[in-house]
C-alpha cells in the first residue's frame, strides 16, 4: 500500500505525524505501508517556488493514496494566484481526477455539548456530504477581472457537463445504498440553468437505483435545514461550490472542525485523505492542534482505497474510547475533561488501538 504523505503548512506536520504513527502501528497486523513524504503548498513555495513541485507530482501519481495535512498561510496571500499554496491542492485534485469528495459529519456522543446547537437537535447525527470536486465555478472558464465601461468587472463561469453529473450521482447512489438509502440532491434550479441540468441528470440516474429514496432541495433551504433539523439527512450530494459551503456549515454541528476527516476519490478509489480544516497558523507549532480529523482520515483511507474495513473501524473505535476516557485537545475541551496536547492525543489513540 503506497502512501504519499504531504504534511503541508501550519499545523499540518504536527497532525500528520500522529496519523503516520497510527498507520505504522498497523504494520504489526501484517499490513505493509510504503510511505514517502513530499512538499506541497507554502513549504513547497518556500523551497522551490512552486506549490506543487514536479517531485510531488510524480509521487502522488504513483501512490495508491495520499495523506495530506493542510496548506496555506497569510504570508502567501499576496503571491500571484498560480503560485499560492491552494493552487497545489487544486492541481492535485484536477491532475488525479479526484472528483468525489466525501465528508462524513458524525457527532460523537461525548462531544454533544461541544456544539452550539441543542443536544436534542444533533445527538446521534451521522450525515455524509458528497461534494463534486473537479467542476463548477471553481474551474469554469472564462474567469478573471477586467476593465469594462471604465470600471473593474469580476467574473467566473458556473459550468457542469452532464458526464460530470452522471459520475458523481452514481457514486452518491451507490454510497446511499450502503447507508440508510436516502439521498438528497442540493441545487439552485430555480435560478441557475447549470443547476437545472444537475437536477435533470440526477433524476435520470435515480431510475437505476429504485431502492434509494431521492429528494431535492434548494441550496438556501438546505443551509437552513442543516441547522434546523440536520438529522433529516442521510446522504447529501451537491456541486463544488454549494458543497464547499454546506460542508463547512455542517462541520460546526459537531462542535469542532478538528474532528472531521474527508476523502477525495477518483473512479478507481485512489484517494486523497485530509482533515477538512486548514493549516491553523494561529496555533501552529504549539502542540495543541487536534490530530483526530487527520487520524480519522486514515480510517477513511483504509476503508475506501485499501478495503480494510476492520482496521478502519478499529481506528474509529479508538477515537471513541479516547473521548470516553475524557481526553481532549483544547478545541474540544470542557470543564472536567483532561486537556492534552497533539502528541499526547496520538499516544492515547495508539494505546487504545
Ligand atoms: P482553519 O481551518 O485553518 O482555522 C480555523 C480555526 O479553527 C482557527 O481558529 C484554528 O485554530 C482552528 N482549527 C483548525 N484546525 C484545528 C485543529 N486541528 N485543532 C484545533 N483547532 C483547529 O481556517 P483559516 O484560519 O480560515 O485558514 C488558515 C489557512 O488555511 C489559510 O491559509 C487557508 O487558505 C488555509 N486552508 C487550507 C485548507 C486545506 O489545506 N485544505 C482548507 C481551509 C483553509
Amino acid at each position: 500500500m503506497k502512501i504519499a504523505v504531504l504534511p503541508g503548512d501550519g499545523i499540518g506536520p504536527e497532525i500528520v505525524s500522529q496519523a503516520v504513527r497510527v498507520l505504522e502501528s498497523l504494520t504489526s497486523d501484517g499490513m505493509k505501508f510504503e510511505m514517502e513524504t513530499a512538499l506541497l503548498g507554502g513549504c513547497a513555495v518556500d523551497a522551490t517556488g512552486n506549490p506543487f513541485p514536479e517531485a510531488t507530482r510524480k509521487l502522488v501519481a504513483e501512490a495508491d493514496a495520499i495523506l495530506l495535512g493542510a496548506v496555506g498561510g497569510s504570508q502567501y496571500d499576496k503571491l500571484p494566484r498560480d503560485q499560492r499554496p491552494e493552487q497545489g491542492l487544486l492541481s492535485i485534485r484536477k491532475d488525479l481526477n479526484l472528483f468525489a469528495n466525501l465528508r462524513p459529519v458524525v457527532l460523537y456522543s461525548e462531544l454533544v455539548n461541544a456544539s452550539t446547537l441543542k443536544p436534542e437537535v444533533i445527538s446521534g447525527l451521522d450525515i455524509l456530504i458528497i461534494r463534486e470536486l473537479t467542476g463548477d465555478i471553481y474551474f469554469g472558464e472564462p474567469r478573471g477581472i477586467k476593465l469594462h465601461d471604465g470600471q473593474r468587472l469580476g467574473f467566473n463561469t458556473m459550468i457542469y457537463r452532464e458526464a460530470e453529473i452522471y459520475r458523481i450521482a452514481h457514486v452518491a447512489f451507490q454510497i446511499a445504498r450502503k447507508r440508510d438509502r436516502k439521498l438528497c440532491s442540493v441545487d439552485k434550479m430555480n435560478v441557475l440553468e447549470c443547476s437545472q441540468l444537475w437536477r435533470d441528470v440526477v433524476i435520470e440516474v435515480a431510475k437505476e437505483y429504485p431502492d434509494v429514496e431521492l429528494s431535492h432541495m434548494l441550496v438556501d433551504n438546505a443551509a437552513m435545514q442543516l441547522v434546523l433539523n440536520p438529522k433529516q439527512f442521510d446522504v447529501i450530494v451537491t456541486g463544488n461550490m454549494f458543497g464547499d459551503i454546506l460542508s463547512d456549515e455542517a462541520s460546526m454541528l459537531t462542535g469542532s472542525i478538528g474532528m472531521l476527516p474527508s476523502a477525495s476519490l477518483d473512479d478507481k478509489s485512489k484517494g486523497l485523505y485530509e482533515p477538512i480544516h486548514g493549516s491553523a497558523p494561529d496555533i501552529a507549532g504549539k502542540n495543541i492542534a487536534n490530530p483526530l480529523a487527520t487520524i480519522l482520515s486514515t480510517a477513511m483511507m483504509l476503508r475506501y482505497t485499501f478495503n480494510q474495513e476492520e482496521a478502519a473501524v478499529r481506528i474509529e473505535n479508538s477515537v471513541k474510547k479516547v473521548l470516553a476516557q475524557n481526553y481532549r485537545t483544547s478545541d474540544i475541551c470542557q470543564p472536567g475533561m483532561k486537556e492534552i496536547g497533539t502528541t499526547e492525543m496520538g499516544d492515547a489513540i495508539l494505546k487504545n488501538l
